[in-house]
């Protein structure tokens, strides 16, 4: 018998509309995802420290409400807590693993079923649908809710990788109040409405000391009222015709980059204690192959204002896969919810028990 509805990632967005999915009878499949970086189990967040913006999650012992809720034989993944106490007791925001364990926990508390696999194909050439995994045999599937994420392009340099939340981030709102970026200089990357956007928020930081601006050509991609707020601002040094050529550290933190000259080669140091990448997202959608209609950046298009239907009726998609815009793990959340609540009421229209 096919199943009502199989969703297809693990990030707030996947595990948002198993809850609601399955509270709602429709006994969700969730296809985890195992491939880095592009289908990351447990998605964006499984590669976050402290996650300070997600409501519901202050300060507190999260460490031991974390392991009270989340079932011991996945204790094993729950991240080392950071070491702020107060009282004698762990007191922290919750970390992005441990939001995520979370997440999995509630959804697998109403009965959602979890596939530690990929998709690798859909076929939406008749129905019910099938979702392809790379093991297994493919599933018949009523509705599919595709929230497979997208994943924030990096440098690629080696060094960037060693001090990743070490100093280096790919997301200032997420990552920039983090007391390791206290009254330091910072940089970010890239000459985007995404990189002005981070480097004003980090300026405008009561900690903030200084944002370098790293922009490799000798103009910004950012439209023009987003770099006159980066070229006005008191606190930002917008550095042209420049590129990382290494981010320097002493192991531990990013003390500081080895920026080279596009016109002429030259290198010199910066010192700094931070590195914001802002150089564009790609969505995770290569498994579709071309099923559905993007948009012309490549994420999935919603086909109706405040819905999260797409392309193909049945076929819903929630997250950062259809949001180059927000691409907050609550407002992933939200549209995980709302793909749910979708595909109920499709479901119900269309008579399918
Ligand atoms: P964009 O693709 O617009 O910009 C990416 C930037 O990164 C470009 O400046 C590009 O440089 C630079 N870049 C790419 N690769 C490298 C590299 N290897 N080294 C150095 N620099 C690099 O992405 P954004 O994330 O900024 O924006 C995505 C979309 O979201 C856009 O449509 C944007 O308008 C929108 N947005 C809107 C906001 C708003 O309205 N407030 C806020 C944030 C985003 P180059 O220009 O040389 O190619």
């Amino acid at each position: 018998m096919a199943e009502k509805v199989v969703i297809i990632g693990s990030g707030p967005a996947g595990w948002s509309a198993a809850i609601y999915a399955a509270r709602a009878s429709l006994s969700p499949l969730v296809f985890e995802g195992t491939v880095k970086p592009e289908m990351i189990p447990l998605g964006q967040l499984a590669y976050t420290t402290e996650v300070e913006n997600y409501p519901g999650f202050p300060f507190g012992n999260i460490h031991d409400f974390v392991r009270s809720a989340v079932d011991q034989d996945r204790h094993w993944n729950l991240p080392e807590p950071p070491d702020h106490k107060k009282d004698g007791q762990f007191h922290y925001a919750v970390q992005g693993l441990e939001l995520m364990e979370l997440m999995k926990q509630q959804a697998l508390n109403f009965d959602t079923r979890v596939v530690e696999d990929d998709i690798v194909d859909i076929d939406l050439s008749s129905k019910p649908y099938k979702v392809i995994p790379a093991q297994g045999e493919p599933i018949e599937t009523h509705a599919i809710i595709v929230a497979t994420g997208a994943r924030a392009n990096y440098l690629g340099l080696p060094s960037e990788e060693e001090y990743k939340n070490k100093g280096v981030s790919a997301c200032a709102v997420c990552d920039g109040a983090l007391f390791i970026f206290h009254n330091k200089p910072l940089a970010v990357v890239g000459a985007g409405d995404s990189a002005v956007e981070e480097a004003a928020y980090l300026a405008n930081l009561k900690t903030a000391e200084k944002v370098h601006m790293i922009v490799r050509r000798d103009e910004m991609r950012a439209s023009k009222i987003m770099q006159k707020r980066a070229m006005d601002h008191p606190k930002i040094e917008i550095h042209w015709n420049t590129v990382v050529d290494e981010v320097l550290g002493d192991g531990n933190l990013v003390t500081g980059l080895k920026l080279k000259s596009t016109k002429d080669d030259s290198t010199r140091e910066l010192a700094v204690g931070g590195m914001f990448v802002a150089i564009g997202h790609t969505p995770n959608t290569s498994f579709l192959h071309e099923k559905l209609t993007t948009n012309d950046k490549g994420y999935i298009k919603w086909t109706k204002a405040f819905r999260t239907d797409t392309s193909v009726e049945g076929v819903f998609a929630a997250g950062d896969v259809a949001d180059d815009y927000y691409r907050q793990a609550i407002t992933s959340a939200g549209t995980g919810c709302m793909a749910a609540l979708d595909v109920e009421r499709w479901l119900a229209e269309k008579g399918i028990e």
